[in-house]
């Protein structure tokens, strides 16, 4: 089959390759699609294998602490917590963002003495992390920490998403036979508990049960602390809360100071920071500022996004897959112009997706992504970009609110980057947030990663000496591979997510992607476990990657299945072919990259290539 493929592409022209390829890709086509028609038929109850309604772990139980204190083979070491005090820390943090503060109240509140690093103190104004999902606001809980994200914020509940067709005539995502033009995605109404629940079989969602029948557009009753919901809200002050609570916290020191390196011992492990004390003044030139150093046994590089300290313990570089541009929209208390109130949109623009959202009672963001080179903003043409491109796309109803915005120019933008974790160990330092990962914000998973790692690291950490370099690379071990499964799904998803939501301009490729985009639009149409369960994939809910990979493969089979039906044609198969092909170049390299699921372990990605080939070339937006 690769070897037709090859030919395909190279001396043979269709002339040739119909009567040689059609037996194969009628038969592997059939094939698949009874294999995509045996699994829709388990998922909507046909059959019920064992597998998916067997008990399993319930969140709490995965989410359980692991034995409190150290395990037997650490070796004791003399010194006990009260040898540290706040001038000499036990562990110190880099980075007071999401991950940092968190981390460091974590730490804390375990009796640990932390110095918290951190560059600038007063409140920095970004597009990045407004929305945090359910998983995460979860995470936030069980740490004590969710009231940084529910008060004193003017933060706005999120009960789920909309996903809305282009509104431009003829745009990528506007299909023909007068489709339905938006789809709701609800969050559940309660946590999922067993593998049935975890693949979305049988989940209500929160506004189906809340308001009989969850008409579309209408916000669910509110359950506050019963229901799983998101919030969003401005970064800035969601952060200066958890600095606040960190800073509450008696073991904690906070210096406001810029981190230029980390300091080796001999053996090469990392024994402290040197850093750069923050101007004391107005008046206060650079060179008066004081450098110093600080050693502790352990130190946590969580300096984010831009990390300059990361390579210390990440053997992977960042990617730039595309730019959101961030436009503030402001509008009347609680009268923001969008179709689903307390929801976030993602419009399925041409050539990539724009996101809405609120963020506090008077403002709402849109996210535009923009994928290849920016306009310029100097010379006008990212408003014109903005006003000419973007603002058709939108619904109606915003189109003007937002047009406003791009005139006042509260127009930000912020590169979208993704980097794989590295499991690499470096002693005397761990890695958390941005700076040992990240994945494409489409999906607002970026702190609910950060989150769920700070409470997995500080419980695996618990009452383990930090001078025993055994012990720390132990629990260092186990958390990289306990993070897996929530990582690997949030990640997957957010890049997965982007390219089915994004056409390329090349006209050879962008037919199948816009079919895959349909298809993916029509099984969340679907309803039940079809929309239930990405849904708590999105949320956070369910860090289950292989429940990712079923669903995702389930999409694809759902787009062959417009291809093959009533007959399958020539014509027919060959789409078929190449939505699988797509879809296969989309997820298989991001599986291979966080080792997840049995399709990543080699012969059976040997065995795929083989029948669809695909190489890392998923970047190519
Ligand atoms: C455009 C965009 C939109 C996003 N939207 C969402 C979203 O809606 N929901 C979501 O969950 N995620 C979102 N994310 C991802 C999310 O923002 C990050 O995953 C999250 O903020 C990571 O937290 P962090 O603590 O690692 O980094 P940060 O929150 O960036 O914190 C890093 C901190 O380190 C400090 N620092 C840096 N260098 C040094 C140094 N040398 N010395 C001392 N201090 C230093 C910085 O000042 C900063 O305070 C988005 C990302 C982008 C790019």
């Amino acid at each position: 089959m690769y070897r037709i493929v090859r030919l395909w592409d190279g001396s043979l022209n269709r002339m040739h390759f119909f009567p040689l390829a059609v037996p194969f890709i009628g038969v592997f086509a059939s094939m698949t699609y009874l294999f995509g028609f045996f699994g829709i038929s388990i998922i909507s109850g046909v059959m019920d294998p064992p597998f998916l309604s067997s008990p399993a772990p319930s969140p709490k139980d995965r989410s359980a602490a692991p034995a409190a204190g150290p395990a037997k083979h650490f070796s004791p070491t003399e010194e006990g917590p009260s040898d540290y005090g706040l001038d000499k820390p036990e562990v110190i943090i880099v980075g007071a963002g999401t991950a940092g503060a968190s981390a460091a109240a974590t730490f804390a509140r375990q009796g640990r003495k932390v110095l918290l690093v951190e560059r600038c103190m007063s409140e920095q104004d970004r597009i990045v992390g407004e929305l945090l999902q359910p998983g995460g606001l979860r995470a936030l809980e069980r740490l004590g920490l969710d009231a940084c994200a529910k008060e004193g914020t003017d933060s706005v509940v999120v009960d789920g998403y909309a996903i809305i067709r282009s509104a431009e005539a003829g745009g990528a995502a506007a299909a023909p036979g007068g489709r339905r033009d938006s789809v709701m995605l609800y969050y559940p109404e309660s946590d999922p508990e067993n593998r049935s629940e975890l693949f979305g079989k049988g989940v209500k969602p929160a506004a189906a049960a809340t308001a009989k029948g969850g008409e579309a557009g209408r916000r669910p009753c509110s359950r506050e602390g019963e229901v799983p919901r998101g919030r969003s809200f401005h970064n800035c002050r969601f952060v200066q809360r958890l600095r606040e609570a960190a800073q509450a916290e008696p073991n904690v020191r906070v210096v406001e100071g810029t981190v230029s390196a980390l300091l080796e011992g001999d053996g090469g492990e990392v024994v402290g920071v040197r850093y750069r004390e923050a101007a004391k003044g107005e008046g206060q030139e650079e060179e008066e500022r004081v450098t110093r150093e600080v050693r502790a046994p352990l130190t946590v590089v969580a300096d984010g996004i831009w990390s300059g300290l990361r390579k210390c313990a990440n053997t992977n570089r960042p990617q730039k897959l595309s730019t959101f541009v961030g436009v503030l929209v402001k509008h009347a208390a609680d009268a923001a112009p969008v179709p689903h109130k307390h929801c976030g949109h993602v419009v399925l623009a041409h050539p990539s997706p724009i996101l809405i959202y609120q963020i506090s009672s008077t403002e709402t963001r849109v996210l535009v992504d923009v994928a290849g080179a920016m306009p310029s903003a100097a010379d006008g043409g990212l408003s014109a970009h903005l006003r000419e491109k973007s603002a058709p796309q939108l619904p109606a109803m915003f189109r003007p609110a937002f047009l406003e915005a791009v005139a006042r120019g509260d127009v930000k933008s912020m590169p979208n980057r993704a980097m794989p974790a590295s499991s690499v160990h470096r002693p005397g330092a761990l890695l958390l947030g941005d700076a040992l990962n990240m994945r494409h914000p489409l999906t607002g998973g970026g702190m609910t990663v950060a989150l769920k790692d700070v409470e997995l690291l500080s419980e695996l950490l618990r009452g383990v000496p930090f001078r025993d370099a055994a012990a720390v690379a132990s629990a260092a071990a186990r958390f990289h591979a306990g993070r897996r499964a929530h990582a690997a799904t949030i990640n997957i998803l957010a890049n997965a997510l982007y390219h089915v939501f994004s056409t390329p301009e090349d006209p050879a490729s962008k037919g199948t992607r816009v079919d895959l985009q349909a298809a993916c639009f029509d099984y969340l149409s679907l309803g039940g476990c079809y929309s239930a369960g990405p849904v708590g994939l999105l949320s956070g809910l369910s860090p289950v990657p292989w429940v990712l990979t079923t669903h995702f493969f389930m999409v694809a089979f759902h787009g062959c299945r417009e291809h093959l039906l009533p007959v399958p044609t020539p014509g027919g198969v060959l789409r078929v072919y190449r939505l699988l092909h797509v879809a296969t170049k989309i997820i298989m390299p991001l599986l291979e990259e966080e080792g997840s699921t049995f399709l990543a372990w080699w012969p059976f990605r040997k065995a795929i290539q083989l029948v669809l080939p695909w190489e890392h070339e998923r970047w190519e937006n």
